[in-house]
């Protein structure tokens, strides 16, 4: 990553002007301020120009590397008259960018901020989520749709914050994801599901395999491997038992050191699911080189099996595909009889959704073991 950073340092360099100031704000945020008597058009041009270079693929070790940039402006006097104001409202306006798809500019305009500062309240509440026992885990079942057996649960994770309203998971393991706090959450949330595995077993609920979600800079950054081994021992959780399920933008790159700690993770004996299959990206030659135990077909495929007959045939490719690669497949967010109807049929492994239970605290899914 610092070889990125610095590349795209040295592309920035080579667009300002110098007596422009040009700051690196920590990980890939960068600042320029333009002297205070250019107009718009200087930052217009300034921005185009910086888009364009910085989107020019580069090589590090013969891996292509594509960047996005997102930009936003702010302008003195009319959005401020503090460099602290100022620089807010730029990044308020580079999250408009990000949000629109990334690789474009916009200009801070009013009511930008409302979305900027509960994003920064989010990420400041996060910091304290762990120690102020927040978190709690949700569990959806997932079944053997051939017997109709009980396999295994997905965990999810919910975060209790009043003062926040409950933020919905979506939104902030998306912020947990941006500023690095996934790492430590997302081990809080291994650690945690193999204890609970481990208590229900010892309460004499049957065996189940449980899947945890791992976000790409938890793979990345967080030394996986020792923390998963960690979590394992700690609970006793034998490893065939847990299953981390990942997606596909994580394999985009293909770096050498991914398959490195795939295969580690593969070598402490915990299975691993490619998650959302279908939503990410056109190649699949990543399927070759990594042995996944488990395809999960995204929901949105499921959706519309019963109303398109093309969603049909996609889902059966999908299905017959993961199987000649001696992958079990999961189809998620099945709802209705309909959807498992055509599942069973087209030889689908298992199934979860709300046609057997939304994802339950602990307390209640042990009692949807006994109903
Ligand atoms: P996901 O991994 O695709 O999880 C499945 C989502 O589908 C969950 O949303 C679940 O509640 C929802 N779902 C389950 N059955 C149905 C159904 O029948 N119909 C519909 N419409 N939806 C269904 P949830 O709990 O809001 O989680 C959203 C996403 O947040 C997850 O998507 C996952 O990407 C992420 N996430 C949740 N917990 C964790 C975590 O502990 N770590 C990480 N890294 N990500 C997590
Ligand atoms: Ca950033
Ligand atoms: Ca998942
Ligand atoms: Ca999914």
């Amino acid at each position: 990553l610092d070889r990125v950073f610095r590349e795209t340092a040295d592309r920035l360099r080579a667009c300002v002007r110098e007596e422009y100031l040009l700051a690196h704000l920590g990980s890939d945020e960068f600042m320029v301020m333009l002297s205070n008597d250019v107009c718009a058009d200087e930052a217009t041009i300034l921005a185009e120009g910086i888009l364009e270079r910085i989107r020019q693929p580069f090589y590090i070790d013969n891996h292509e590397i594509n960047i996005t940039t997102s930009i936003g402006v702010s302008q003195y006097p009319d959005n401020g008259d503090d460099a602290a104001t100022l620089m807010r409202r730029a990044e308020a306006a580079m999250f408009e960018a990000k949000n629109g798809g990334g690789n474009r500019f916009c200009f801070y305009q009013t009511g930008m901020s409302g979305f900027v500062e509960r994003r920064l309240e989010i990420e400041n509440q996060l910091r304290h989520a762990i120690e102020r026992d927040e978190f709690k885990l949700h569990y959806q079942p997932v079944v053997d749709l051939q017997n109709n057996q009980l396999r295994g649960v997905e965990v999810l994770l919910r975060w209790h914050n009043n003062e926040l309203r409950n933020p919905r998971p979506d939104t902030f393991i998306k912020i947990a994801e941006e500023s690095g706090l996934i790492v430590d959450i997302g081990s809080w949330v291994l650690e945690r599901a193999c204890q609970q595995i481990m208590e229900w077993r010892n309460s004499g609920l049957p065996e189940l395999s449980v899947a945890v979600n791992i976000s790409a800079r938890q793979f990345i950054e967080g030394d996986i491997v020792e923390r998963v081994a960690s979590a394992l021992k700690r609970s006793g959780l034998p490893a065939h038992q847990l299953e981390l399920e990942i997606t596909e933008g994580l394999l985009i790159n293909d770096a050498p050191t991914i398959r490195e700690i795939f295969s580690a993770l593969k070598n402490l004996g915990v299975r691993v699911s490619l998650d959302d299959f279908g939503t990410g990206y056109a190649s699949l030659s990543y399927l070759k080189r990594y042995p996944f135990d488990v395809l999960k077909i995204d929901r949105s495929f499921v959706h519309d099996i019963n109303e398109s007959e093309d969603s049909v045939t996609l889902v059966n490719a999908i299905i017959a595909m993961a199987h000649s690669f001696n992958m079990k497949v999961i189809a998620e967010g099945v709802e209705n009889l309909q959807q498992r109807r055509i599942l069973r049929e087209r030889q689908c492994d298992m199934v979860q959704g709300y046609l057997y239970s939304p994802p339950l605290n602990a307390d209640n899914f042990a009692d949807w073991v006994k109903r």
